[in-house]
């Protein structure tokens, strides 16, 4: 079992990075749906104790009077003294809110932990990680593109491996050929892919 696996963002579920994590692996991918825009204040801007899933500090340096995370929900109730928040310059931008039972954020531990990630993500350290799997992902993409894998009309598993396994070596001198090149490849005229392999019986374009 591999110590680290690189994957695209289809693979980078919350849920495959906790059953990667179980299995000893460590799941490298960007993160999968929705990410935080901008410099939108969210739970990462907390400081939040992982283990216990408690919010230890606020953006603006103060404890919480409590914080308590339920697990059978998953969910982490966070409330702070409301007269500290009604005269903080960071309420604007602050994801508390203020109720008729006090100042009060919920968050979920995969949001905090979806959260963690994306900023993750933007710094130098994982972009050297994933790097390997950018330079596969463009490789794919032209392999995809040349071959027309991405219109194949088959089905199951095991068709499919073979498709691939014939596209990609039938056509890979002339992918290689124009990438050097950057001329159209022998296998090409204008956008149509033209398989200038017998596909095996079962196996039609
Ligand atoms: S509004 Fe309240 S919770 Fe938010 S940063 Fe200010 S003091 Fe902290």
């Amino acid at each position: 079992m591999p110590g680290e696996i690189l994957a695209d963002a289809a693979c980078g579920s919350d849920e495959n990075v906790q059953d990667s994590a179980a299995a000893g692996v460590d799941l490298v991918a960007p993160v999968l749906g929705n990410t935080p825009k901008g410099d939108a204040m969210t739970i990462g801007a907390f400081e939040v104790d992982a283990k216990r899933e408690t919010v230890q500090k606020c953006p603006a340096g103060y404890a919480p009077q409590n914080s308590e995370y339920n697990p059978q929900t998953g969910t982490t109730r966070t409330v702070m003294d409301p007269d500290l928040c009604a005269g903080c310059t960071m309420q604007a931008g602050c994801p508390i809110k203020q109720t008729c039972n006090g100042a009060r954020l919920d968050h979920t531990d995969k949001e905090r932990r979806l959260d963690e990630r994306c900023r993750e993500e933007k710094t130098d350290e994982f972009r050297e990680r994933y790097k390997k799997r950018s330079g596969i992902e463009a490789t794919n993409s032209g392999i995809k593109r040349r071959t027309g894998m991405e219109r194949v009309g088959i089905r199951g598993k095991k068709q499919g491996r073979r498709f691939g396994f014939i596209s990609a070596w039938g056509n890979a001198p002339g992918f290689w050929i124009s990438q050097f090149n950057r001329a159209e490849s022998p296998f090409h005229t204008n956008q149509e892919t033209h398989f200038p392999l017998d596909y095996g019986p079962g196996l039609q374009p």
